[in-house]
């Protein structure tokens, strides 16, 4: 992959679409992604256990969102810091941001495994 395949295929996966082609309807509901792309083929799971890269990605992102939160929270009402409130954002943002960064940290990861590992026909094959 040459640098603006790379930078296209990591901007469509920040944008939840194929980070081969750039389809946009690669999900059935915001949980569910198709096996295939209809659009070019690209088979999604290459193989058993490929979403563990997500589910890091997923909770690495959700931590540092986390942390970020509780900073700034501290940073923004230092010196008397509204404890309460700040255990009650940044639990719901532990609780709440994963499920809303799911579908995202699916093709963010199939956007990293393209640039690492390079396909072969067999996976791309549209209708295959
Ligand atoms: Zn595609």
């Amino acid at each position: 992959m040459n640098r603006a395949t790379l930078v296209r295929a990591a901007l469509w996966g920040l944008l939840k679409r194929c980070p081969k082609c750039g389809e946009g309807k690669i999900f059935q509901g915001w949980f569910a992604l198709v096996p295939r792309c209809p659009r070019c083929g690209l088979v999604f799971e290459r193989e058993e256990g490929y979403w563990t890269g997500a589910m890091a990605i997923n909770i690495g992102v959700t931590e540092l969102v986390f942390v970020i939160a509780l900073v700034a929270g501290l940073v923004l009402t230092w010196p008397a810091p509204p404890v309460a409130w700040l255990l009650a954002v940044t639990i719901a943002i532990n609780a709440l941001f994963p499920v809303v960064f799911y579908p995202f940290s699916k093709t963010i990861w199939i956007s990293i495994d393209l640039a690492l590992h390079a396909l072969d026909e067999r996976e791309s094959a549209p209708g295959a």
